[in-house]
């Protein structure tokens, strides 16, 4: 995933998790970008169980979950269950470091990485979406694209791709960002920082509009042009 905070601060450049809201639709990202945000108690559930030693129980875990969220309510715990079930039998990837910090100041961004092992040079993402019937969402590889932007910065490991373990399903995958994906993390960085300097994006061709919480905000913003025409 992978982190929650949009970046508020412009001399931090971007954060990754920016450019998925504004590739789902750049509005949505315009409406959401002042609203504080909370790291999600699905995706902590996720982090726990990709993270957790092989064995560790769901008492274990629900114990650990406590300390990191002290608020978090008991119908949780099937979520918890549901994630143990679906990776007790996946080849989890092993890990040596997490929440590995990343940058890259060419493109401006930055992101937190889920995992890195350092004697396989092997990065992976913790999603908590379900697994896609084949290879990843375009959001995931969207985000592999970026993060690996940040990582070839870096020069401390050369790699193709990322590990992408998609908890609720026990299912882990490896993809390999093509130029495609890359064009479009740019093309995004670009629209990003067109609406932090306060620009209102154009409605995308097939924008998410049926589970949008913003559709009043946005239909009063869109059409300015046609409400002065009509006044004519
Ligand atoms: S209503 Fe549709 S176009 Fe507007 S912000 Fe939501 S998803 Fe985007």
């Amino acid at each position: 995933m992978t982190e929650p905070c949009y970046s508020k601060n412009p001399d931090n450049g971007i954060a990754i998790s920016s450019l998925i809201r504004a590739f789902h639709c750049p509005r949505q990202y315009f409406f959401y970008k002042d609203i504080p945000s909370k790291p999600a108690i699905q995706y902590s559930i996720c982090k726990l169980v990709s993270c957790a030693e092989k064995g560790s129980t769901e008492e274990e875990l629900w114990y650990t979950l406590h300390m990191i969220h002290p608020e978090i309510s008991e119908d949780k715990r099937h979520f918890l269950r549901d994630c143990l079930m679906a990776m007790e039998h996946a080849p989890v990837r092993p890990w040596t470091e997490t929440d590995i910090s990343v940058r890259s100041e060419r493109a401006g961004i930055h992101g937190l990485l889920d995992k890195y092992h350092a004697q396989n040079g092997e990065y992976t993402l913790t999603r908590c979406t379900m697994a896609p019937k084949t290879g990843c969402w375009a959001e995931d590889a969207i985000r592999t694209a970026a993060f690996l932007l940040c990582i070839e910065e870096a020069g401390a490991v050369k790699t193709p791709g990322i590990y992408i373990e998609y908890v609720r399903s026990g299912i882990i995958r490896y993809y390999e960002p093509t130029p495609k994906d890359r064009r479009r993390v740019l093309h995004l960085i670009q629209q990003v920082k067109e609406i932090d300097n306060g620009e209102f994006p154009h409605k995308p061709l097939n924008p998410p509009c049926s589970r949008c919480r913003f559709s009043d905000r946005c239909a009063q913003n869109a059409p300015r042009r046609l409400s002065f025409l009509l006044k004519k």
